[in-house]
Formats: structure tokens, C-alpha cells, sequence
């Protein structure tokens, strides 16, 4: 059967089209995609007329599957492995990456370009991964093996949204036992973001949310408390000069506000400095929870399996490939957590 997937092909034009998959070049893998969760960064790529990346893009980038063909010289993988997808594996040879720092990698292996249109054009995976397809092709550093009893419809979520969340918490911030955290927007990266201050021992975890049913939700994945309160470290999953400046005003001395959630470009926010500097409050920028697929995937995996990280509560929702328009919808609305699609 011909391969297929979604595609941004000019600004505001996504359809599900056949597409061309190539074997895997050296260091490279064949993933088929069993499962792939609907993340707002892919909302974000259509809105952002392809958000860097060059048209046509193949969207998805939250994916797990099975490793159907490996390229030469892959160690350690091979045909039948079940993976999770990363987006921020690390190069090995940045400036970063030579001092040590491989969380902080400027420059994740390319995409191999091996996915085209049905017309030869070649394809841009979102964040080099390309999952909303049947089939695609990364670096094999990109394809994290994953325990056998882990459902894949769960195991695809760690590939961004949990990933993101909880990292964000135990690498970016270091969020410490006994703190008192606020997460501003409860969709699936603000419950991972509680789900991490809950495994980190957070004594407070406020969840701030306009939306009743997320308030909710965020009680059942840890929240204690929802509405404004002081705090010691402070989530802006949203990206919003508002929800931003709301962060700023949650800190309480030596405070640290966390930006995750991607914003619009042209976006800005109003820093008072006086109030900043008597704070002697710290700004972080996340990207992903600075997460390593190769370090964090396989914790995160039995985090989930020991019960102490829920997976199975996030999957509120699960569709075929061709769903995703009404996938795409009911996150926009908030009517899910996540929905996986099975392609
Ligand atoms: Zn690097
Ligand atoms: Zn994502």
C-alpha cells in the first residue's frame, strides 16, 4: 500500500496526500508509525505559514512505532524494534555538545531527506521527524527503543508533550522538593509540567487555566491548588504577553519563571525591571525541557510503567490518519487532552 501523510503544501492548504519514502541511507532508520499524538506545535507550523521550515512540510513530530529498516553502520536497532521518535536528539559535535552539554545541542541531526511528495518534491519533516505518516525516516540517534509492555498509543505522548512538560521541570528548572510551582495553561505539556513538579515532591502545584475542564483535569494529574498564589517557580505554557507577564507576577523572592509554550511571532511582553531585579527573579526559556530522547525516553518509559507517570489519562482520543482536521479541532477547542492517531 502506497505511503501517506498529512502535508502543508503552501500557507493555510493541508491535505492527506500519498508520499515517497525512501530506504534509509546510512545511520539512518525506516519507522513505520503506529501511533502519533496532535500536538499544538503542528497547529503552530500551519499558523506560521511552515514556522522556518521550507513548504512542503510533512507535519507531526509526537510519534512511536516499528523500526522496519535500518541504514548502514546503525548499531543497536534493528527491523521489529519498537521506538519513540525524537526531535532533539544531540549532534555530538556542537560547541554545546563538545563542552558537555548535550541538552543545550544547537544543531540536532538533519533530517535524511528521504520523504518527497507524490510529484518528487522533497518534504521537510516538522522538527525533522515527520510523523503524521505512515512511514518516515530519521537519524537512528532520533529512534529511542521502548519496553515491549508500554502501549505505543501512550509511548508516542514522550516523544513531545511529556517530554517537554517534565523536563521542563527537572532539567530546565530544577524544580526542588518542597517548592511551590505555577503552570499556566493545563493542556497535555501543562499536565506533564504538574506530572514533573509532582514527581520532583512540589509541596504546591497551582494550575491556572481559563478553561473549567483543564482546572479539573489538573487536580487528577496532581495540581493542588488552582488560581494565582505566590510561588518559587512559575510555567508559562502558553506563550502569551499576557500569561507571560502573569508568570513574572506569580514570583516571590528568588523566584524563577519558565517559558515554554511557543508564541506568535511578534509577540512581546512588558518586563518591570525595578520589580525584576528586587525579585532577583531568573527567566528560562524551555526548548522541549532541554530532554534528551536517548537519556530521558527510556525514564520517562518507566516512570509510566512503575505508575508514578500517567500516560494512559493524557490519551483521551484515538483516530485514524485521515481524522486529523477534526484532531486538529478539538485541540483548538480543549475538548481533549490528547488525541493519538493510528496511521
Ligand atoms: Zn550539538
Ligand atoms: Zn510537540
Amino acid at each position: 500500500m502506497a505511503d501517506r501523510g498529512i502535508v502543508l503544501s503552501a500557507p493555510g492548504r493541508v491535505a492527506l496526500e500519498e508520499i515517497a519514502v525512501d530506504a534509509p541511507g546510512p545511520g539512518e532508520v525506516l519507522v513505520r508509525i503506529d501511533a502519533t499524538g496532535v500536538c499544538h506545535s503542528d497547529q503552530h507550523v500551519i499558523e506560521e505559514d511552515g514556522w522556518g521550515h521550507r513548504l512542503p512540510v510533512l507535519l507531526g513530530h509526537e510519534g512511536a512505532g516499528t523500526v522496519e529498516a535500518i541504514g548502514e553502520g546503525v548499531d543497536g536497532l534493528g527491523a521489529g524494534d519498537r521506538v519513540v521518535i525524537g526531535w532533539k536528539a544531540a549532534c555530538g559535535e556542537c560547541a554545546a555538545c563538545r563542552r558537555g552539554e548535550p541538552r543545550r545541542c544547537r544543531r540536532p541531526p538533519a533530517a535524511p531527506g528521504r520523504l518527497h511528495r507524490d510529484g518528487g518534491a522533497d518534504l521537510t519533516p516538522v522538527l525533522r521527524t515527520g510523523t503524521f505518516a505512515t512511514r518516515t525516516v530519521v537519524p537512528a540517534a532520533a529512534a529511542v527503543r521502548l519496553p515491549d509492555e508500554l502501549p505505543v498509543e501512550q509511548a508516542c505522548l514522550i516523544g513531545c508533550a511529556v517530554a517537554t512538560g517534565v523536563m521542563s521541570v527537572l532539567e530546565t528548572a530544577k524544580v526542588w522538593e518542597g517548592a511551590r510551582v505555577a503552570v499556566i495553561g493545563c493542556g497535555a505539556v501543562g499536565l506533564s509540567v504538574i506530572q514533573g513538579a509532582r514527581i520532583a515532591g512540589a509541596a504546591e502545584i497551582r494550575a491556572i487555566d481559563l478553561d473549567e475542564r483543564k482546572l479539573e483535569q489538573a487536580r487528577r494529574f496532581g495540581a493542588t491548588d488552582v488560581g494565582e498564589g505566590p510561588v518559587d517557580f512559575a510555567f508559562d505554557v502558553v506563550g502569551r504577553r499576557a500569561t507571560f507577564e502573569l508568570a513574572l507576577s506569580l514570583l516571590a523572592s528568588g523566584g524563577t519563571a519558565v517559558l515554554i509554550g511557543l508564541s506568535p511571532s511578534g509577540e512581546k511582553a512588558e518586563l518591570d525591571l525595578p520589580r525584576l531585579f528586587a525579585k532577583r527573579a531568573t527567566i528560562l526559556v524551555s526548548h522541549g525541557g532541554d530532554h534528551l530522547p536517548q537519556e530521558d525516553f527510556p525514564r520517562l518509559a518507566q516512570w509510566a510503567l512503575d505508575g508514578k507517570l500517567d500516560l494512559a489519562g493524557m490519551v483521551t482520543r484515538t483516530a485514524p490518519l485521515d481524522a486529523w482536521d477534526d484532531a486538529l479541532h478539538a485541540m483548538r477547542d480543549g475538548d481533549v487532552i490528547r488525541t493519538v492517531l493510528t496511521p
